[in-house]
């Protein structure tokens, strides 16, 4: 009698690597159930923090360390240990791949890759264009290579979404040829975020994702818009890196770039200080000294005026990019709220959807108000564009589109 082959793994680990911190989650891509969670923070630091969480049946629930884990190759080998406890260990044989978030992929990567040192070096290329986020991707790659040289290690990009745009809305008005040298264009971040819940909305509207055409508001302590027509990305509020756009926690999103050379000229700001202030000291925390929306809402509540001039601000940008996005699409079916703030914060999505009934857009205020863990439609029926709030879920996008590509491999 012959042995049957063992089953093909349907496991992935997925990475997000950060510059001190590493996310990750386990997933059995059989049913998308997630087998651990967990969080190493202030890597390099005496202060590090892991804390994971099994959620296989019998898991013993969370469980930390603290003390200091000196870099990237330190960190993962500490999951590696705390899944092995487990019995979900890197050497497991179900393990079908590992899945990167990678924050830019540039031109060349419109789709979920296996990496290999010629990719790695095209990642390290575009350094210049991410220089705060691709380093520690590569890091977290080169780790989880040298755990299991033998395992498919996937990079996700979060601009892949975003490399359908068309030149007219990817390319900024300046000249061509140092645009080109230096590769100058709207690329777009969260691309992840947007192609999941641009799909989970059509699949909430009982449409294929081809047959609808969705605005994308993910607001987070980043924020970006996106217009998806028929599932492709026709524009994005992020741009050659992730500064540009709506109003975010600590990013002033969209100024006039002659600010930039003002502050240097008249307030002596080096290039350095003007990007801490514009990436760091701006935005809601800028406006106001608070970048969560919940303090800023009970500051407003309160009758704090400087609270209330960054919400009106806030919400004035995400208005001119609905109806910016509006005009890109010319039909809109839905718009779509989702992230920390678009998916919690009832007043933000009332606010920015007010005055545009004209439009067809309108809120039945009892299910805004509802809060619910899932995807739903707050919109009243009659209203010709659905407004939706649809919980992200980039970890199990990353797992998807990574186990999409090992199990198409393994049946070459
Ligand atoms: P994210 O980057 O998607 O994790 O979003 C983080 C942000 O979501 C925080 O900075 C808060 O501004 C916002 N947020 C989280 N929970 C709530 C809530 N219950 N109400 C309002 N805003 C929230």
């Amino acid at each position: 009698m012959t042995t049957p082959p063992p089953p093909a793994p349907t496991r992935i680990l997925v990475l997000n690597s950060g510059s001190s911190s590493v996310k990750y989650q386990l997933l059995d891509m059989r049913n998308a159930a997630r087998l651990a969670v967990g969080l190493v923070e202030r890597i390099g630091e005496q202060t590090s923090r892991l804390v994971h969480t099994p959620l296989v049946d019998g898991g013993a629930g969370l469980r930390e360390r603290t003390g200091p884990i000196a870099d990237h190759e330190a960190a993962l080998r500490a999951v590696a240990e705390e899944l092995a406890a487990d019995g979900l260990g890197l050497d497991s044989p179900e393990l079908a791949a590992i899945g990167h978030r990678v924050v830019h992929g540039g031109l060349r990567f419109s789709a979920p890759t296996v990496v290999d040192d010629e990719v790695l070096a095209e990642i390290e290329r575009l350094v210049p264009v991410a220089p705060l986020h691709n380093p520690a991707n590569i890091t977290g790659i080169r780790t989880a290579r040298a755990l299991r040289p033998d395992l498919p290690q996937v990079a996700v990009f979060d601009t892949a979404f975003h490399t359908t745009m068309p030149e007219s809305a990817a390319r900024y008005a300046i000249d061509v040829e140092t645009a080109d040298a230096h590769r100058i264009r709207r690329y777009g971040f969260h691309g992840t975020s947007h192609a999941y819940v641009s799909r989970e909305t059509a699949k909430l509207l009982g449409k294929a994702p081809e047959d609808v055409n969705v605005i994308v508001l993910h607001l987070g302590n980043g924020a970006s818009a996106s217009a998806v027509a028929g599932g492709r990305c026709v524009d994005t509020s992020m741009g050659l890196t992730p500064l540009e756009g709506l109003v975010m926690g600590t990013r002033s999103g969209d100024v006039d770039p002659a600010v930039t050379f003002h502050l240097r000229r008249v307030a002596g700001m080096s290039t350095d200080d003007i990007d801490t202030l514009l990436n760091k000291k701006s935005g809601l925390v800028g406006l106001c000294g608070d970048n969560d929306m919940r303090e800023i809402r009970r500051r407003i509540d309160e009758g704090d005026e400087r609270a209330r001039l960054a919400f009106d601000i806030y919400i004035h940008r995400l208005k001119k990019y609905i109806g910016a996005y509006y005009a890109v699409l010319g039909r809109v079916d839905a718009v779509v709220f989702t992230a920390g703030v678009g998916e919690n914060a009832a007043p933000v999505r009332a606010a920015a959807v007010a005055g545009l009934e004209e439009l067809g857009l309108a809120l039945d205020s009892g299910l805004n108000e509802e809060r619910s863990p899932h995807a739903r439609i707050v919109s009243p029926p009659y209203a010709r564009v659905a407004v939706a709030v649809v919980p992200t879920d980039e970890e199990l996008e990353i797992a998807r589109q990574a186990f999409a590509l090992v199990s198409e491999d393994s049946l070459d």
